[in-house]
Parts: C-alpha cells; structure tokens; sequence
C-alpha cells in the first residue's frame, strides 16, 4: 500500500497559516508597546506613530495638501479674511500653549483656503491648520463661532489626534494599499508616514476624540475671550446646513448624539473662564 502523497494545496494552506501566524505575532509586538496616553485628557490611545514622526510626517502632507490651491492662488487670498482668521488662531494657540508648553515650539499655521463651497476645517500633528472659506461664508460665522472651530481643531492637534489617525491609517495598512495604489504616479514622492497623515485628515475621528476635542476646544476658546455660548451656536448651524447638503467637516467630525447638551452644559462651566479673560489682557501666540 503506497503512502498518500502530501496534497500540495494543504501544504501551501499550511504555509500561509504560519506566514499570518507570523505577521499577527510581529503586529502584536508592535502593538503592545503602541499605547499612549492622551498628553490633555489622560485617554488611552493607540500609538504606532510617535507625535513627533506624526509632526514631521505632517509638515510635508501639509505642504503637499495645499500645494493645487496654491498653485492656483487660493491660499489665503482675501488679506481681510487671513488677518480675520489669524487673529483669532493666535489668541486661542497662546492658550493652548498654556495647556501643552512645549507645543510653543510648533511651527503653528492656519491657511486659509478659498473654496466657496467647502464647510470645512482640518488639522495635522504640531498645528498645521486649514480652514475653507465656505465655512466661514456659508454659515455666516461670527468670531466667537470661528473661535470655537479654530479651538476645536487646535484641540484635535494638542491632543495628538493626527498621530493616532495616522496609526490607525498603518495599523490597518491604508496607507500601504493607497501608496501601491498611486505607485505608478512619478509626481508622488511622499514617505509611507505623510501618506498616513494625508489619509488621517480624511478619516472620520471617533467620538471620543470629537468629545475631547468639543470639551478642550470651548475652553480654549473662553480662556481666549470668546463667548462659550457661542460652541452651540455653531453646532446648530452646521445642522441646519446639513438637512440641505452634508458639511464635509461633519465626514470627518461625527457628531457625538449629545454634542449640543454637552456644548450647553460645558458653556455655563466656561462662562467664568470667558469673564475673567475679556477683563486682562489677551496674550497671542506667533501663528503663520
Ligand atoms: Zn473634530
């Protein structure tokens, strides 16, 4: 009686059981050491990517980001608009520099990008910021409304949010199946970690991140003298806008279902906070 012979399909099954095998043992030593601590709120986060490889990573995605507009002149285009926009950043930053001192260092931006019909704002790690004219124009903002995106993003960015998108992008091979994807394109010269932070800014933030970002965003705002009341204001004019055509920032800034009772109960706690800030003086932080 002749021994079976071995089926070559079993032993190529076998083969690839322990290449998974494998890859799931070296993820899971990469993911291990991989938590961190949220540096405002203490939150256990996901970490593949340090803050500071997600900082330089970002600076090129950044640049990358707004170089079509650039190139065609809608980068910060209105001086009325830039300097509107500007002012308020650099107020709000030199109180999230209180929060964070080292974020000092950062090379801190906020562009402004002339697209009538975008209603919406980003932010990347070490504080490169955007923000569209359509959400300005669209939801007729007033400062105090500004100032609660601008404290929002802020937020985002002192939080390190960027850099556990970016690890989520990895961690999930995003980035990897985007950068095969757009291979074969010669004017793509971006690193596997810029691609992750170009990614990152499209990926929805959970709702936790966006509750951390509401909480730390308000505050910043009324430490910065601009009217608490002001978070819902905004809020329910983003919805509005909704019911006719969706904001892209709500894509990627998911509406936690008690944003609007939290953003009323979080005010009346700021109202001392905005007081006490509209009597001193308001310090501002260098913002490009
Ligand atoms: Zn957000």
């Amino acid at each position: 009686m002749k021994n079976p012979q071995p089926n070559p399909r079993h032993a190529a099954l076998y083969r690839a059981y322990w290449r998974i095998a494998l890859v799931l043992l070296t993820s899971l030593t990469l993911l291990l050491p991989a938590c961190a601590t949220n540096p405002v709120t203490g939150r256990s986060q996901l970490m593949l990517v340090s803050e500071s490889a997600a900082i330089s990573a970002s600076r090129q995605a950044y640049v990358e980001m707004l170089t079509p507009a650039r190139k065609e002149g809608r980068i910060d285009s209105d001086p009325r608009t830039k300097r509107r926009v500007q002012a308020i950043t650099q107020r709000v930053v030199a109180q999230a520099v209180r929060y964070r001192p080292e974020t000092a260092d950062w090379d801190w931006e906020m562009s402004v990008i002339d697209e009538p019909d975008t209603i919406n704002a980003f932010a990347m790690a070490g504080g490169k910021m955007a923000i569209y004219t359509g959400i300005i124009d669209q939801l007729e903002l007033t400062d105090d409304e500004l100032a609660q995106i601008i404290g929002h993003e802020i937020a985002h960015a002192l939080s390190a949010h960027s850099a556990e998108k970016m690890s989520v992008a990895l961690a999930s091979n995003i980035a990897l199946a985007t950068f095969a994807a757009t291979g074969e394109r010669s004017d793509v010269a971006l690193t596997g970690a810029a691609l992750a932070a170009i990614i990152a800014v499209q990926l929805p933030n959970s709702r936790q991140m966006e509750a951390e970002a509401d909480r730390i965003g308000i505050e910043l705002a009324a430490r910065a003298g601009y009217h608490p009341d002001a978070a819902a204001s905004l809020w329910s004019k983003m919805a509005a806008k909704a019911s006719t055509r969706q904001p892209v920032f709500l894509s990627t800034h998911p509406a936690p279902q008690s944003r609007q009772r939290d953003l009323a109960a979080l005010a009346s706690q700021m109202q001392p906070l905005y007081e006490q800030a509209r009597r001193g003086p308001l310090p501002t932080h260098p913002v490009r």
